[in-house]
């Protein structure tokens, strides 16, 4: 019998529209059930993006039609220089910071506003919860994380702002039923939702076949097709594979690769959102 050679798609960069940026590959304060980041067990690892590292990426993209900057990490806003790379950001295009929303308290949601008055961009939250039921979610994300999100959206959407539910569907239970249940509790606590206000995704299975990713390509949307994320030790083809050197694209914007090959599992939980996983589909918010 003949031995059948996998060979993994490649993927070419169509434009640079989203860029990431890793704040902290893994300074977090939660330890989530279903995070793909190998954490170490301390909490108190300082591997924070230097501002210069931020400033260079941001220098060498002047010619890319950035859309969007994503603030990411593990969790963003633990980097002590936080608020100065969210100005340097917002200077040049809107900002989407990506938050377990711990750190967003009535005054932190008055500061950023304040922060974006100063822009003419627009500051944008995505926040990560995993259940409408507390008890779920809790059991993913730990005690006490399901009332902090719906606290951080009173509190943003009191200044204004339009926060999005990052979900990851861990239990694999209906969208629908999930998007339903999520809107109908944001709407009680006061917060005029609708379903752009919920994006769920599907949970990534270390166990996925990467071959299975090959045929059904032509079929989806990724993240590694409109952006590149930026980490302390250089580009990465997207969150999942940041420091991964599979998703490695070069060591600056200056000079990077537009091309990747899609041969890891996480490849394939992409295949299954059939979407882009980190990015903001702003066509629906013009719409
Ligand atoms: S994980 Fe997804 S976004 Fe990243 S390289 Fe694979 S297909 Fe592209």
């Amino acid at each position: 019998m003949k031995a059948t050679i996998f060979q993994s798609p490649v993927c070419e960069l169509k434009s640079l529209n989203n860029l990431f940026i890793e704040m902290t590959a893994k300074n977090c304060n939660q330890r989530c059930k279903h995070c793909f980041i190998d954490f170490p067990l301390s909490k108190k690892v300082k591997d924070f993006i230097s501002q210069d590292t931020v400033k260079k990426a941001l220098n060498d993209t002047l010619t890319e039609p950035l859309q969007c900057i994503y603030l990411t990490g593990a969790e963003p806003m633990t980097h002590p220089d936080f608020n100065s790379i969210l100005r340097l950001c917002l200077k040049r295009t809107n900002v989407c910071i990506c938050t377990n929303a711990t750190f967003i308290n009535e005054k932190k949601a008055r500061f950023l506003k304040r922060v974006e008055d100063e822009s003419r961009y627009e500051l944008i939250f995505k926040l990560s919860i995993d259940h409408y039921d507390e008890l779920k979610n809790d059991e993913i994300r730990g005690r006490g994380s399901y009332r902090q999100v719906l606290h951080a959206v009173k509190y943003l959407s009191k200044y204004d702002f339009n926060p999005i539910l990052s979900v990851t569907n861990y239990y694999n239970e209906s969208s629908k039923v999930l998007e339903e249940n999520f809107i109908s509790i944001l709407n009680k606590i006061g917060f005029n939702a609708d379903k752009r206000n919920i994006c769920i995704n599907e949970w990534y299975n270390p166990n996925n076949n990467p071959e299975d990713f090959n045929s059904s390509l032509q079929h989806v949307s990724t993240d590694c097709e409109y952006g590149r994320i930026v980490s302390e030790k250089g580009i990465y083809a997207c969150p999942f594979l940041s420091n991964d050197h599979r998703g490695r694209c070069g060591s600056s914007f200056a000079d990077y690769s537009r091309k990747i090959s899609l041969e890891t599992p996480y490849c394939n939980t992409c295949l299954k959102n059939k979407r882009q996983v980190f990015s903001i589909n702003f066509s629906d918010f013009n719409s």
